[in-house]
Order: structure tokens, then C-alpha cells, then sequence
């Protein structure tokens, strides 16, 4: 089929697309909403609620403390092990844990105890706030170790020659997103480990923008560390606990700066001083959020069933249609892509700038009675975000979407809306 800018095109797209029917599998109580926010936080499916519904009805309501053996205390591992299929991870090399943000803190910790004679953790400046500060603030505990920054030249993306040159004699730990939580670009995690590698530093990635939506195979890649988010293209749910990976050969030289009772030999020894477990699970430490990790499951084997490389393939061609639009309708309108052009350069969102972002973004959310609610998100200082989530966006909310921020701007409809930040945007 030829591109075009006909609705029915996006409703062919549709009939013929593979995957059509996971939609169904998901709660969309308002069919007219158009979620276009599967990046940040994922819908809701409806095994969920059956998982959700059984853990507390029947694990906790009547099982009570017992569950911990019949299912719970093992739950952190066997889910890791469900994570580490979809990632190219051997059983034992991915567990559940705390937040991103907390297993970003042990796995770095671990990695610059473990570089001795190093000091200098390199990221780059496309990264999630919240990993940066993480690296400042562990390296301003542990002295001399600082965070030096490799710089995108265009906003967008940092090239292999930015990232060669940013590294230095010190340099013993490289700290990643692999997908850039704004831009949407995407590392080619094989060369960027192989570049690691051969500067002798270890690597530590973070999925939270990739897993469930872009195909990963940490073994292959030899990828020292991973962590990442499971709410996002994984569906767990808000808050659910993050998941970190080590390399099995990596595990026994690494130590969990928070030792907790979860993470030692024998919990129930409760002995007085602490002994670490064996393998993974020394990088627990406390009692793990048993509820949130139960939608995990079914969100895993709906990636199964329908295929790693069919949803990245429907994402790249989702992407590829919604970017075409933008082109047609958006930038003639004074928006720019702020997403790479190259298709294999991008995970599965698009961000779209234009200076009235914000309160564009306000009108696809508050609209006027009778128009559809679209829900993107906005980053500062003037991207509008798109999700795509393969298993439940269609071609037609595509189509929508971008056509309603023709209307918006080109009507000017923004102006009613008011340019004061809420709390969560
Ligand atoms: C979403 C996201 C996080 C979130 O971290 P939390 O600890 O769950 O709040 C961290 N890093 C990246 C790159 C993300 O995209």
C-alpha cells in the first residue's frame, strides 16, 4: 500500500495488522480515549485484575503467611528468570527488585567498588534525570569518583564518535539508557558493549525505555548490568518493582551495598551477622511488594505469544506512519521531529516539538465537548511525547492524534488553555 493521508488507509492498516487482536486483552473502559502514554505507564490488562484479584482474595486472604512458601518467597527470582527469557538473559541472571532508580544505585555502587583504581562513571546527557542524579550523588559519597557526561551535539542523539571521546584513563564504569527517555534514540547496545569493553570498563544499561518493546539479547551483546522499569512497555502496573541483570560470571565479584535479611544466606537463620546469598539474590533486601509484581506474568506471556520481533516490527511501522504524517501535516505548522529520522535509530516513541507544547498538549487532554481525549505527555521545554505500544495503539489513533494537533495549532485552540505546569506532566 502507498502512503496516504486518507483515514480508510489507517483502517486498512488495521484490518491486515497481525497483532490486532492483543487489543483485546487490555481494560479500554472508553473506547473514544486515545492513549498514546503506553511508554510511561501501560494499560491495564484484564488478566491483571483476575492475578491481582486472586493474590489478595486467595494468597492473602486465606493463605496469609503461608503464601510466603507456597509462592511468595521465591517470586523475586522466578519472575527475573521470566524478564531474563524476553532479554536474552540465562535463568539466574535477572531478578525483581526495588526501583530503577534504587538498582541503578546498588548495580553502580557494585561496578565502582569492584573498578578499583578507576574514577569515573561516563553516561551522556540524553539520560533520565533521575539516573544522573543517582551517579552524582554516589559519586559525591565516593570520592575521587566523578560523572563526566558525553554531549549530544544535535539534542537528539549521541554518535559513536561523541561517545568514543567522552571516555578517559579513569573511566571504569559506562552508565546508559538505551533508549533516550525524550528523543526516543537508540543505542546499538552490541557496539556501544563492544566499545565498553575494549576501554576496559564495565557496562551498565538501563531498559526502562526498550524492555517488552524493543527485541534484546543481553548474552549476546555481553552485557555486563542491566536494570529497568517493568510498568512502562511491560504493563505491571504503577509502581511495580524494577528488575536489575548481572552476568552470571560477574555475580560473585559484586557486592549489594544494602544487605538486607533478603539478600543473606539463610533469612531464617536470623543470624546476627550478615553472610550474602549465592547468586542474584544478594542483591535483595527487604520484604519485596508482592501485589504489584502479580500482573507481571500475564503482561510476559502476552510478549511471548505475540513475539518480540513482531511488536517491534509493528512499532517501526507504526512509527514510520506516524512520523510521515508529522512531516505532512505538523511541520509545515512550525512543529520539528524531535525524534531521529532513521527508523532503526528509535525505540517506540516520537516526540514532536513546536514552543506551544504545553498547552497543545493541554488541549488533547482537557478537550472541548464532543472532541476525543488524547492522552500524550509533555516534557520540558517543549517536546509532546507519543507512545506507541504495538499490542494495543492503532493505526487509526495515530492518524487521529496527529490530525487533532493539525487541528489544534492550525485553529489555534491552544490560546485557551493555560501555560501553568500541573504537578505530573
Ligand atoms: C522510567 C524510567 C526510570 C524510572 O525510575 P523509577 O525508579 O521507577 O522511578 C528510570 N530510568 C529511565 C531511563 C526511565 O525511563
Amino acid at each position: 500500500m502507498e502512503f496516504s493521508t486518507d483515514r480508510f488507509y489507517a483502517e486498512a492498516l488495521d484490518a491486515v495488522d497481525p497483532l490486532k487482536t492483543f487489543r483485546h486483552r487490555f481494560m479500554i473502559p472508553d473506547p473514544s480515549m486515545i492513549y498514546m502514554d503506553g511508554n510511561s505507564l501501560g494499560r491495564l490488562t484484564s488478566a491483571a485484575i483476575t492475578s491481582l484479584d486472586e493474590e489478595i482474595r486467595y494468597r492473602w486472604g486465606d493463605r496469609l503467611i503461608r503464601s510466603w512458601n507456597e509462592s511468595w518467597y521465591s517470586k523475586s527470582l522466578d519472575l527475573g528468570d521470566r524478564i531474563g527469557e524476553l532479554l536474552g538473559a540465562e535463568p539466574g541472571e535477572v531478578i525483581i527488585s526495588d526501583s530503577t532508580s534504587v538498582n541503578l544505585y546498588k548495580l553502580a555502587w557494585a561496578a565502582i567498588h569492584y573498578q578499583a583504581g578507576k574514577n569515573n562513571i561516563l553516561t551522556d546527557d540524553l539520560n533520565f534525570p533521575s539516573d544522573l542524579y543517582i551517579l552524582e550523588g554516589l559519586t559525591s559519597q565516593n570520592p575521587p569518583w566523578k560523572v563526566s557526561l558525553a554531549k549530544s551535539a544535535d539534542g537528539l542523539t549521541v554518535c559513536m564518535n561523541e561517545l568514543e571521546d567522552a571516555f578517559d584513563d579513569g573511566t571504569g564504569l559506562v552508565c546508559l539508557s538505551h533508549v533516550a527517555y525524550k528523543s526516543s534514540f537508540k543505542y546499538d547496545i552490541t557496539e556501544v558493549t563492544r566499545l565498553a569493553h575494549k576501554k576496559d570498563t564495565l557496562i551498565l544499561w538501563d531498559l526502562s525505555h526498550s524492555a517488552g518493546v524493543v527485541p534484546i539479547d543481553l548474552k549476546a551483546s555481553q552485557v555486563d548490568m542491566a536494570i529497568g522499569c517493568t510498568y512502562k512497555y511491560l504493563n505491571a502496573g504503577p509502581g511495580a518493582p524494577a528488575f536489575l541483570y548481572i552476568r552470571k560470571d560477574l555475580q560473585e565479584q559484586l557486592q549489594n551495598p544494602v544487605q538486607g535479611w533478603f539478600g543473606a544466606r539463610d533469612p531464617f537463620a536470623f543470624s546476627t551477622t550478615y553472610s550474602p546469598a549465592k547468586g542474584l539474590r544478594k542483591f535483595l533486601t527487604g520484604t519485596p511488594p508482592i501485589l504489584s509484581m502479580s500482573a507481571m506474568e500475564e503482561a510476559l506471556s502476552m510478549i511471548r505469544k505475540a513475539g518480540i520481533d513482531n511488536i517491534r516490527k509493528k512499532s517501526e511501522a507504526q512509527s514510520e506512519y506516524m512520523v510521515s504524517l508529522v512531516e505532512r501535516w505538523l511541520v509545515p505548522l512550525g512543529c520539528r521531529l524531535g525524534s531521529p529520522q532513521e527508523v532503526s535509530k528509535r525505540g517506540s516513541h516520537i516526540s514532536i516539538t513546536h514552543n506551544e507544547a504545553y498547552r497543545i498538549n493541554q488541549a488533547m487532554i482537557l478537550p472541548p465537548e464532543g472532541m476525543p481525549v488524547i492522552i500524550p505527555d509533555f516534557r520540558e521545554p517543549d517536546n509532546i511525547r507519543l507512545g506507541i505500544a504495538p499490542l494495543y495503539t492503532s493505526y487509526q489513533e495515530i492518524f487521529d492524534t496527529i490530525g487533532r494537533i493539525r487541528d489544534i495549532i492550525s485553529q489555534k485552540s491552544y490560546l485557551d488553555y493555560s501555560n501553568d505546569r500541573k504537578g505530573v506532566t
